[in-house]
């Protein structure tokens, strides 16, 4: 079984090997102007997968859950995942409803 080494970063277009992103640049901007703090992070599009047996969900306290970040290739508009993170949440599933929804706010998986 293959190991994956949590974050996984990819700081290159997989279409033609661009580092330059639209949102990254967008942010560059704006700290360079103070608008928002150096360490702000903006992103296209987040995704949440949890990697869960829905008909098990309910026995498990924590559920590991795979983020991942996406931004757009400022050249040639390819949208990629520029970072992959796993975090633990809870399951929260929504009142009167079974899978295929686990509900996770994004970017917040623990909903506090
Ligand atoms: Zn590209």
């Amino acid at each position: 079984m293959a190991e994956l080494e949590f974050p996984l970063v990819f700081d290159q277009c997989p279409n033609c090997g661009s580092e330059r992103r639209i949102v990254e640049i967008l942010l560059e901007k704006e700290r360079e102007q103070g608008r928002i703090n150096k360490d702000a992070k903006a992103t296209v599009m987040i995704q949440n997968t949890a990697i869960v047996d829905p008909t098990r969900a309910g026995m498990a306290l924590t559920i590991p859950v795979l983020l991942t970040f996406y931004d757009i290739c400022a050249d040639c508009g390819t949208l990629y995942c520029v970072l992959a993170q796993l975090q633990k949440a809870m399951p929260q599933m929504a009142p009167g409803k079974q899978p295929p929804g686990f509900l996770f706010p994004p970017g917040n998986p623990r909903g506090n």
